[in-house]
């Protein structure tokens, strides 16, 4: 699969930590934010989760002489949750309390981890306040799951999601999906903690504009985020209006899963690596 590498790379900040920091820096030079993930999913043995975590740890290490915060995006699968409930809170107690001004969020997977993901988030937030989720607007449990965070203050992303989930849990039309991403992020906007926005939707884009100008929402009081390598015309346009503008940015070697979702949400990706493939094969590469 290192074929794939040449689109990977669009998408991710390098392959070690030392390049995806220095790409950090040039992000926040920029006036950008930054939520930072490494790459890496399910793991099966404690020393993988270990692993994940020990990786946490140096990135925070690096980075603990920003003076504006960064977000760190972890996935609970790799910190262990498929191996054992406990396991997984003691890797993530451990990062929040080498996080210092900054942030750990669990990213949202597959639909059989969502209980078990906001679960650990509203039990551990009670006391680390240094600590966010994410609900996927495809969802339809989210409208419930919404009114949680909101009640408990806890500093939420929204996005559409990114799994392929069956009818009975998720809506599979993206009108269905829009609609539903409006309604969760207006209610986030006017009652959530510091919620990010997390879309390239141009469409839900200017309608949460047009809301947070009626509503008169402070700029200072959300994120719009967006994936390193996406529309990164949006991304200035945003940040040039002035708005908080924060980037995931993924790092690490395991970077297959990830590109493989990012392929799967445009054909004109796949179209990319079909031609780079034939390309390749025919040895029609310019440089000889
Ligand atoms: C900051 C951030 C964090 C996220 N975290 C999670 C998470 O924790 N869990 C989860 O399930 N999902 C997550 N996602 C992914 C999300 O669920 C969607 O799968 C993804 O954002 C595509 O949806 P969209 O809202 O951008 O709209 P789309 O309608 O898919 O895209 C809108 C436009 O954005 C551009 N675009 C979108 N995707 C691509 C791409 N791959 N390559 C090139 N152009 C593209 C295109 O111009 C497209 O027309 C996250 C997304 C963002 C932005």
């Amino acid at each position: 699969m290192r074929i794939l590498y040449p689109f990977a790379k669009r998408f991710i900040a390098g392959e070690d930590r030392a390049t995806a920091v220095k790409n950090i820096k040039s992000l926040y030079d920029q006036g950008f934010l930054c939520t930072v993930d490494v790459l890496g999913e399910s793991v099966h043995t404690e020393d993988q989760a270990l692993a994940a975590k020990n990786e946490y740890l140096a990135l925070l290490k690096d980075i603990a002489s920003f003076h504006r915060p960064v977000d760190i995006s972890a996935k609970v699968s790799a910190l262990g949750m498929d191996i054992s409930y406990d396991l997984c809170k003691k890797n993530v107690e451990d990062l929040i309390d080498a996080v210092g001004h900054h942030t750990v969020r669990f990213d949202m997977e597959g639909s059989d981890l969502t209980a078990r993901t906001l679960k650990l988030g509203l039990e551990l937030q009670k006391t680390h306040k240094n600590l966010g989720v994410v609900l996927q607007a495809y969802l339809r449990r989210t409208d419930q799951d919404i009114q949680s965070v909101i009640d408990q203050g806890v500093s939420t992303r929204l996005c559409k999601g990114a799994y392929k989930e069956p009818e009975t849990l998720a809506y599979q039309s993206m009108n269905e999906i829009r609609k539903n991403f409006l309604k969760q992020a207006f209610r986030l906007l006017k009652e959530g903690n510091l919620p990010a926005i997390a879309t390239h939707d141009e469409i839900l884009i200017e309608q949460i504009r047009d809301f947070i100008e009626k509503e008169n929402i402070p700029r200072e009081s959300f994120y719009f985020e967006l994936l390193y390598g996406v529309r990164r015309d949006i991304q200035q346009a945003l940040l040039n209006k002035g708005y908080q503008v924060r980037i995931y940015v993924p790092y690490g070697k395991a970077w297959l899963p990830y590109t493989l979702r990012r392929l799967a949400e445009r054909k004109e990706n796949i179209i990319f690596v079909v031609k780079n493939l034939i390309r390749e094969t025919l040895g029609l590469s310019k440089v000889k």
